[in-house]
């Protein structure tokens, strides 16, 4: 169930109406006089009105005094009002035609200015550029900036109910994993493998699957790779690295597995043994060390002792992991030059990797809650090395 399709307003109203206040304080604290959000994870967060970003401009105007309204264009109105923000009274609806100038109408709430709020307004990050160049013409005696300012904070610490759509979300990913490591792979494309995954996430739950990394033998030394034409062969790693939404909320879940086609004598060779016992223990040691007041960046450094220790330091060419939520990859980040500190209830990923070009490539995966007492593993799958027959 989304928060969007409760009918329940009560919880609804106390969810968003306690997002929007916070907001609205967050304005004030930074001296911004409205957010400006567009089409996309912070309106979804404020609102719980999913639209996603288009040419027709649906924005959110949050000034800090207390105007609330999201102009929408008429075909999407009633969506908008059907929102969980909408229903429950907490924003305006002010519907656009197709021939109006809908940054016009953004610009008659934002004005007349208010005086003690500041003049600054703060779009969301994501917002398309023929949008904001838009708006900088229809309020061009403004300055912009961006709403992280104020979202971030909101944002970067999930509520029990949120967690547990994080919870669900890896839950799911845990199983097809273990389906897919259990299935038959070997003489398949990894594209063929990529379609298995996304049809046994949406079988699992999820409402979008939105990727799914099957990189296979040397492809499994890049770690973004795209699943693409190579035949899986007996004898060779695979990294699995998957995710979509459920419930609003994302996963991203990373296995290595090797596949043998039954033959002893074509399972991991040493070198492969040894940096997968070394990635483990990298993952394993940074999930340990999650507790409040933690620095991000040591986190980081916990694990990439584990590889440099290990002679691999040069291999892990990617930060530790990114946090997660309404968005695949949001704040906080791990990774060394990172001011911030875990606080409980942050989500992120503790993904560390090794990669040797024209070989092969390990990495293991693990989406973490910080709680008030340490790491809340939100991924239960198996971390072991998984020797299947493929
Ligand atoms: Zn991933
Ligand atoms: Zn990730």
């Amino acid at each position: 169930m989304t928060i969007e399709a409760t009918h329940d307003l009560a919880p609804a109203a106390a969810i968003f109406g306690g997002r929007l206040a916070a907001a609205r304080a967050g304005l004030a604290a930074h001296g911004a006089r409205a957010l400006l959000i567009g089409q996309g994870s912070d309106l979804r967060y404020l609102t719980g009105h999913g639209a996603h970003p288009m040419e027709r401009l649906t924005m959110l105007v949050l000034t800090a005094e207390g105007d609330a309204v999201v102009v929408a264009p008429r075909l999407e109105a009633m969506a908008a009002s059907a929102s969980a923000a909408g229903a429950a009274g907490l924003v305006e609806i002010v519907q656009w035609d197709e021939t109006d100038d809908p940054y016009s109408v953004v610009a008659r709430r934002v004005e007349p200015a208010g005086s003690g709020h500041g003049a600054r307004l703060l779009v969301d990050p994501g917002l398309w550029a023929q949008h904001l160049l838009a708006l900088q013409r229809a309020l061009p005696e403004r300055v912009f900036g961006l709403a992280t300012e104020v979202t971030r904070d909101l944002r970067i610490v999930k509520s029990p109910a949120e967690i547990e759509h994080l919870r669900a979300a890896a839950h799911a990913a845990d199983r097809v994993i273990e389906q897919i490591a259990r299935g038959s792979l070997i003489g398949r494309t990894e594209s063929d493998v990529a379609q298995e995954i996304g049809e046994r996430l949406v079988a699992e739950g999820h409402q979008v699957a939105a990727f799914a990394i099957v990189a296979s033998g040397p492809n499994s030394a890049s770690p973004h790779h795209g699943a693409g034409d190579r035949v899986i062969q007996a004898g060779e790693p695979i990294v699995l690295d998957i995710g979509g939404t459920l419930a609003d909320y994302h996963s991203d879940t990373t296995r290595t597995i090797w596949v043998t086609g039954g033959d002893a004598g074509r399972g991991p060779d040493d070198e492969f043994r040894v940096i997968y016992d070394l990635v483990q223990r990298a993952n394993a040691d940074a999930t340990a060390a999650v507790r409040p007041g933690v620095a991000c960046s040591q986190l980081d450094d916990v694990a990439r002792r584990v590889i440099r220790e290990g002679g691999y330091g040069e291999a892990f060419i990617h930060r530790l992991g990114h946090g997660i939520g309404l968005d695949g990859h949001e704040e906080p980040y791990l990774v060394a030059d990172s001011g911030d500190s875990l606080g409980e209830g942050m989500a992120f990923s503790i993904e560390p990797g090794i990669y040797l070009q024209g070989r092969y490539g390990v990495r293991i995966e693990d989406i973490v809650v910080c709680a008030a007492d340490g790491p809340d593993l939100l991924n239960e799958s198996s971390r072991a090395l998984l020797v299947v027959d493929g």
